[in-house]
């Protein structure tokens, strides 16, 4: 079988697709064959080399995977099954999903939910489960759409563009940042009722702003998140789950203790697996046909190398899906 290997020389991280053997698969008790991964934005920073993600190598990357069970010795699964899996660590510490197979644990596996095929549901990815978390967390934080204008930044890219398309689809009045204005008409499409220039947030955020959203979807941290957090209205909520812009956060505590700003921390790695099924359900139920025509591009494995140093380098829009059968 095929699969994207990552291997170390000379301290440098060379991609290439090879042939592995079943044999060589990691211990686990599932065993599936992929039809669909995706490129995340982890993806782009183990495959590059550009940050230091997997630490053992050769590692096969890929840290979702869309596919059909193979063989289960776990009673949950079953031979012909569709199921999904992000995170736990695969495609990081076990070998993952840009791959025709890949053997996992059966608890880190979620069942195709209800709506969604394998093709549907690597277009979402872990950047759109991501994003879904982000929306339960401003839902949870109290934020309805009546509250006021919500913000998501980085909105071109995975985790930014399903978090416009979501939020719009739930009723919020959604302000896009971007830094490609040329992207506009992308978002506008996307749901978002306005697209804002990343440029216009770039002057050092004073401690308090001007009081602007009721809520925030953040994929950027650094610079950016202080602004945005400076900028909530009172009992805003700010989920925060990227640092595509840096990771430090030069913020004051003014927000939190005078305007009782909420800033919560996603993480969609080591999530319970009854969050992400809930996840699940909601995206399939939430996301509009046309957000898949909208926000895919695909290639295979092959393209995957260049593909994500275009991701590091912010020539990438929506999500890249990548087909392996
Ligand atoms: P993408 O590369 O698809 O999107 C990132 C977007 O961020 C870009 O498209 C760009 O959008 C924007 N951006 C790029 N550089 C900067 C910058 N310097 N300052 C501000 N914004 C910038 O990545 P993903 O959507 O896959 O991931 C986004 C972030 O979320 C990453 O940091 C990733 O690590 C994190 N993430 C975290 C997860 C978790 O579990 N916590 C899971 C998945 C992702 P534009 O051009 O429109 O501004």
């Amino acid at each position: 079988m095929k699969a994207l290997v990552l291997e170390q020389q000379d301290g440098q991280t060379l991609a290439s697709v090879k042939g592995v053997t079943s044999e060589q698969l990691p211990e686990g008790n599932v065993t599936v064959d992929i039809n669909w991964s995706s490129i995340n934005y982890k993806d782009a920073l183990a495959i590059t080399g550009k940050g230091k993600i997997i630490r053992n190598f050769p590692m096969v990357p890929g840290i979702d995977f869309a596919g059909t069970v193979h063989s289960s010795d776990d009673p949950r699964f079953s031979p012909g099954q569709n199921v999904i899996l992000t995170g736990w660590g695969v495609g990081e510490t076990h070998w993952g999903g840009l791959a025709e197979r890949a053997r996992v644990n059966a608890d880190w596996l979620v069942p195709m939910p209800e709506g969604l095929d394998q093709r549907k549901a690597m277009i979402i990815g872990t950047a759109g489960l991501t994003a879904m978390l982000c929306v339960m967390a401003l839902e949870e934080g109290g934020v309805l759409p009546e509250s006021g204008e919500v913000l998501v930044t980085g909105a071109s890219g995975g985790v930014g563009s399903t978090a416009v398309a979501l939020l719009h689809k739930l009723g919020y009045q959604v302000s896009a940042v971007s830094g490609r204005l040329h992207n506009a008409e992308y978002l506008l499409s996307l749901g978002a009722k306005y697209v804002l220039e990343r440029e216009s947030f770039s002057e050092a955020a004073k401690p308090l702003e001007k009081q602007r959203w009721a809520g925030a979807v953040d994929v950027a941290g650094g610079d950016l998140l202080a602004k945005v957090i400076a900028q909530m209205n009172y009992n805003g909520t700010v989920a925060a789950c990227g640092l595509a812009g840096g990771y430090q956060l030069p913020t004051t505590v003014m927000p939190f203790i005078l305007r009782n700003v909420r800033l919560q921390g996603v993480d969609s790695v080591m999530i319970s697996t009854e969050r992400r099924i809930e996840a699940w359900k909601r995206l399939a139920e939430l996301l509009p046909e046309n957000f898949y025509q909208l926000a895919t591009s695909e290639i295979t494995l092959k393209d995957v190398p260049a593909t994500a140093e275009n991701l590091l380098s912010g020539k990438v829009t929506g999500r890249v899906l990548v087909s392996i059968a």
